[in-house]
């Protein structure tokens, strides 16, 4: 069927009139595509290469099972093969139930990888995986998929009939399938997945999108993890921006309906039947009462499903939702959605309800690392200032925080938000793999003994969510708005942005950080021209170590900037230092950042952190490894010590060290690298003061 031009495009214009009239008070910036940068940098360009030619053919090996000598099924893609085969209810499935999802997560990083350095043997096996998936697709008249539901309770799609949307994920799976889908296409140009994903989105939207009749409601169905919420908005984003491209597929396309869909599902989480009680029943008892179908008793009202609880951002409806809670990696993903639907329809309640949560979320509840997530249990986020040394930070919960954020600088202009993206990045982000590329974490504790990275998991979420972050980092280093063009990362790398019809502008940035804070910034118009240049200066350079005070530290140095080698006065607006001026091919800016070692201290409120400090130099945060530290346990850390670093470029693939040369010597690395060189290893952030 091809193309049906619905009633969709009119109401779409309808609604993008009522877009424009609401209040349209956000500054949004936009960043430029991966697609326009190019990276060529001495921290980041090895890194990257490891990642697109080990890690991921790794990832992709290990979902094979290729890893596994014993006998038995261990492929993950095998569970589509059961699916196109015709197989139901055998419980046949490999796996957890959101497997599906990571395949489908890692072809999205992948994609990304494929679209900046194309690699024709990895885009042929991915095309392989491609078939299996439309395969498996093909089967279910209405475009179902999602293999777990299938092979093992095929009674309970989309968590319905007392199935268990929490632990099934049918939801979140189908959301990654779209993701992937419209990262494909974007990659290599191929509709194949786009078509699956396009007609599955078609069946959700149909099936428990909004309804017109109040007298017959659509199913009242949300992510119970959530992911799937960006990743609607970008395939609304992809048919708007390209409608000819909905002409070359073999389903229809209505833009708008992904919209509605997403939206529904946001203002819907909190409606449900207002039971169970997850905190005063307990797990056991609530999952029994769903799966029981008690939530179908009429007294509940017609439309009523059961409450996922906290745990799943669903206990009270998103606008009333104070603080960030539940599981980390759904809660982060939760706002990442909610932010990026708010960048659409710039509805206040959406930004204000974005701006608490990362508040909250960034000014009590952040490691120094960037990671969150205090709590193992439920994996969720801890209280206020719950900041245990040894708390649990998993990998997949920093990287939704670091997808919350980068949103956030969209929306806001505000580079506050970059600040913590690079957080993640340096540090949570950059431990969760070995500098080998093929082991990996998922825990993150800031201190440990007997730490050890895995050579793959039972729930191996972690790698796809890296592939996904890794791969995308090339477009998050600049960004425009009108004439302004912005710098949120420096690495070395150059792109060319448009500032007009007949002129743009080549910046050109060499670097050597973060072993070293100097950044040049090439700036050449085709044109002389008037236009701002705007470059993050990062919080921790101007000492203001967390936006919200619950970090300080003891930075002695501060931050010049030159234009064309004569001093040029700092002035910072939304974290960005602005230079205004009439530009002309080959001008020139020396950013100078205050990257030398500091002493971190935590807010007095948190209790577990009185008394104790980290180190940290630039955007990197350290730690005392045992291997390199024979007074390992007698370690101390305060403004006094005294430091120096240096670089080593045979140590750990390069890498400042730090040396304190107080009483007990002590030598510290970047936390990021730990646990590379010894099996069981030892590390410490934080370090008592005395
Ligand atoms: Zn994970």
């Amino acid at each position: 069927m091809k193309n049906r031009y619905c009633f969709c495009i009119l109401l779409g214009l309808a609604l993008s009139i009522a877009g424009s009239a609401a209040p349209s008070d956000t500054p949004a910036i936009h960043f430029v595509s991966f697609k326009q940068v190019h990276v060529d940098d001495e921290f980041w360009s090895p890194k990257f290469d490891l990642w697109q030619h080990t890690t991921a053919v790794d990832v992709l090996d290990k979902f094979e099972g290729k890893h596994i000598k014993e006998e038995g099924n261990h492929n993950t893609f095998s569970n589509f093969d059961q699916v196109a085969r015709g197989d139901k209810g055998t419980g046949g499935h490999f796996g957890a139930p959101w497997f599906d999802g990571l395949i489908y997560e890692s072809i999205r990083g992948i994609a990304d990888y494929l679209a900046q350095n194309p690699d024709p043997e990895m885009e042929k096996r991915l095309d392989g995986y491609i078939e299996r998936i439309e395969a498996a697709q093909k089967v279910d008249p209405n475009g179902y998929i999602d293999t777990y539901t299938d092979l093992n309770e095929p009674d309970h799609r989309w968590g319905e009939n007392g199935g268990f949307l929490r632990w099934q994920h049918d939801v979140y799976n189908a959301g990654m399938l779209i993701e992937a889908g419209v990262h494909y296409y974007q990659a290599t140009g191929k509709t194949k997945l786009l078509t699956v994903a396009t007609r599955l989105a078609n069946y959700m939207y149909d099936y428990m999108g909004p309804s017109d009749d109040p007298r017959n409601p659509k199913k009242n169905v949300v992510p119970s993890h959530s992911g799937p919420e960006e990743a609607m908005v970008k395939l609304y984003w992809l048919y708007r921006d390209h409608p000819e491209l909905k002409n070359q597929l073999e389903v229809p396309v209505c833009e708008e309906h992904y919209l509605q869909l997403v939206t529904r599902w946001m203002e819907n989480r909190g409606h449900h039947c207002g039971f169970p009680n997850w905190e005063e029943w307990g797990n056991e008892r609530a999952e029994r009462w769903i799966k029981e179908c008690r939530y179908e008793d009429p007294r509940f009202g017609d439309e009523s499903r059961p409450c996922w609880g906290d745990y799943a951002q669903d206990r009270i409806p998103v606008f009333e939702q104070q603080t960030i809670e539940g599981h980390a990696v759904r809660a982060t993903l939760m706002a990442t959605g909610l932010s990026t639907l708010a960048l659409v329809n710039h509805q206040p309640e959406y930004i204000e309800t974005a701006k608490r949560l990362w508040d909250n979320m960034a000014g009590k509840r952040m490691f120094i690392t960037g990671g969150v997530g205090a709590i193992h249990y439920d994996e969720k986020f801890g209280p206020d200032y719950y900041l245990p040394s040894d708390a649990y930070l998993e990998t997949c919960a920093a990287i939704g925080a670091a997808f919350f954020s980068k949103r956030m600088t969209e929306l806001t202009g505000n580079a506050m938000y970059m600040d913590e993206v690079e957080r993640i990045l340096f540090n949570s982000l950059m431990t969760a793999v070995s500098l080998s590329g093929n082991n990996y974490t998922y825990q993150n504790p800031l201190n440990a003994g007997n730490h050890n990275r895995w050579e793959w998991h039972g729930c191996p979420c972690c790698p796809p969510m890296f592939l996904k972050i890794t791969s995308a980092i090339p477009g998050y280093i600049y960004a425009q708005k009108d004439k302004n063009l912005f710098v949120n990362l420096f690495i070395s790398s150059q792109t060319d942005i448009p500032i007009s019809r007949n002129n743009s502008v080549t910046l050109k940035q060499e670097t050597r950080y973060p072993w070293d804070g100097k950044v040049i910034l090439n700036v050449s118009p085709q044109k002389k021209s008037r236009f701002t240049i705007k470059i993050r200066i990062p919080g921790w350079a101007q000492g203001i170590e967390n936006p919200f005070g619950l970090y300080t530290s003891n930075l002695k140095r501060s931050v010049t900037l030159k234009v064309n080698g004569k001093p040029y006065p700092i002035q910072i607006k939304n974290g960005y230092a602005h230079i205004h001026r009439s530009w002309k091919n080959m001008d020139q800016i020396e950013l100078e950042l205050p990257v030398q070692p500091r002493v971190i201290y935590a807010h007095p409120e948190v209790d577990n952190l009185k008394e104790q400090a980290a180190l940290a130099a630039g955007p990197v945060i350290y730690a005392f490894e045992n291997c390199d530290n024979p007074d390992f346990e007698k370690i101390i850390l305060n403004s006094e010590t005294p430091l120096k670093m240096e670089y080593k470029k045979d140590l750990l693939g390069g890498i400042n060290q730090i040396q304190c040369q107080g009483t007990i010597p002590a030598v510290a690395v970047p936390y990021y690298a730990i646990a590379n060189r010894q099996k069981n290893s030892s590390h410490k952030v934080w370090i008592p003061q005395k």
